[in-house]
């Protein structure tokens, strides 16, 4: 068998990293074609070196400009620009688009990947929150495979391979309960960006770190959860597992539950939706059977996690809710990262531009892309600077 040609973007990210890894080891099987960076072209060149793709997008052309170039292998052709990056996801010869850039960035090139048909694996979640609807239907029409890469929805596309979508009668999310489950409100106020950015079981990029610790990121996945699987929101429960093994369940008609276990370790659902339908040895940990260990879960506090009820809120309601909430909290965990608003006015600044924004049931991709813009000038009137 031919290897697999893999688009990696966001190569220089926590889930390119471990992509990268993951490719590494797979004999020869998978093969990077293409990788993409917007600020680590250092790191860029060195992936480069070690994984001759054919192409490197550098999406931000300012630096790009700048960069010295002189040590990127010749067979590799250099690419500045995010709409390059469109036009390299439809070449013929890659099979697999890894869509692994953070945030509404990452939107353009899984809809053009998709749009040329491509496999995607979809760590890129804010893409589905932003336009669930959209993207499903463009998948479906193109006939393109999108497999998802977040932890928990890889854990019930797993779950799903052994009953049929018809017998689903809820899906499970669980949240380690982010860098703070132990924090009062008032100590939560106080808690610094160096804090925030400590995650206890995963390492992960500053944005996805910051969401965690907000339960904002939850209420991604359940908006992620709802476009992906078609399952309506109060059939979408979030369970808080400190020890992140269990990754998610479905739980069926008969009141039978599966769910997905394995060491909190993002090699597995990459290399799951690099290898799919196949599963491989690969490189993720495993669970250590001669050792004993337990695992706990509880329901959410909603009055602690007001985060949670923002995911539901956008899933039951569709259209616009999804951009705006999306694009609002981009905004808004850029500015606590900058230093400009406090921990516990993030999830506040995103309920208030929602509850602020002007519905539309049934928008355009362009709609959406002007109400993200829109969303986030929004939130700068939270910030005090
Ligand atoms: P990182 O911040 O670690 O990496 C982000 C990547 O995107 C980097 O390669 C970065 O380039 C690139 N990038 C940043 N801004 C832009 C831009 N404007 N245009 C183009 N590229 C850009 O994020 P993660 O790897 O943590 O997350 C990536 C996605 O995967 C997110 O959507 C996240 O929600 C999702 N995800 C991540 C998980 C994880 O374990 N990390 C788990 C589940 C989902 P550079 O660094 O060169 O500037
Ligand atoms: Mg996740």
């Amino acid at each position: 068998e031919a290897p697999r040609q893999i688009a990696v973007l966001g190569s220089t990210g926590s889930i390119g990293k471990n992509a990268l890894r993951v490719i590494a080891a797979s004999g020869g099987r998978l093969q990077v074609a293409a990788l993409s960076a917007h600020s680590q072209l250092d790191l860029l060149v060195a992936q480069a070196v070690e994984f001759s793709p054919r192409w490197v997008v550098a999406t931000d052309i300012q630096v790009a400009e700048k960069f010295d170039w002189s040590k990127l292998p010749k067979g590799t052709e250099l690419l500045m620009g995010s709409s390059e990056l469109n036009r390299v996801v439809g070449q013929p010869q890659i099979d697999v688009v890894l869509a692994a850039i953070v945030g509404r960035a990452g939107l353009e090139s899984t809809w053009a990947a998709l749009d040329s048909k491509k496999t995607v694996a979809l760590a890129n979640k804010e893409t589905l929150v932003m336009a669930g609807p959209l993207v499903m239907q463009l998948a479906r029409e193109r006939g393109a495979t999108l497999i998802p890469v977040d932890s928990e929805h890889s854990a019930i596309a797993q779950a799903l391979r052994a009953g049929q979508t018809a017998e689903v009668e809820r899906l499970v999310l669980t949240a380690s309960g982010g860098a703070f489950r132990h924090l009062s409100q008032n100590q939560l106020k106080q808690v610094t960006v160096a804090e925030a950015l400590e995650h206890p079981n995963w390492d992960m990029g500053p944005k996805i770190t910051v969401d965690s610790a907000t339960m904002m990121n939850k209420a991604l996945e359940i908006i992620e959860a709802h476009w992906l699987f078609d399952v309506p929101s109060e059939r979408i429960e979030v369970a808080i597992h400190p020890q992140s093994v269990v990754h998610s369940l479905v739980e069926f008609v008969d009141g039978s539950v599966i769910a997905q276990m394995s060491p909190p370790d993002m090699r597995l659902p990459i290399q799951y939706a690099l290898y799919y339908p196949d599963r491989v040895g690969g490189v993720a940990e495993r669970l250590d059977w001669g050792a004993s260990f337990s695992l706990e879960f509880s329901p959410p506090d909603p009055d602690r996690y007001p985060a949670l009820e923002l995911g539901h809120q956008c899933a039951r309601s569709g259209g616009t809710s999804g951009t705006v909430l999306n694009g609002a909290n981009e905004a808004a965990v850029g500015s606590f990262l900058a230093g400009e608003l406090h921990f516990t006015e993030i999830v506040p600044a995103c309920r208030s531009v929602l509850q602020s924004h002007n519905f539309e049931s049934d928008p355009t991709l362009d709609r959406l892309i002007d109400l993200d813009r829109w969303a986030r000038q929004e939130v700068s009137h939270w910030v005090f600077a």
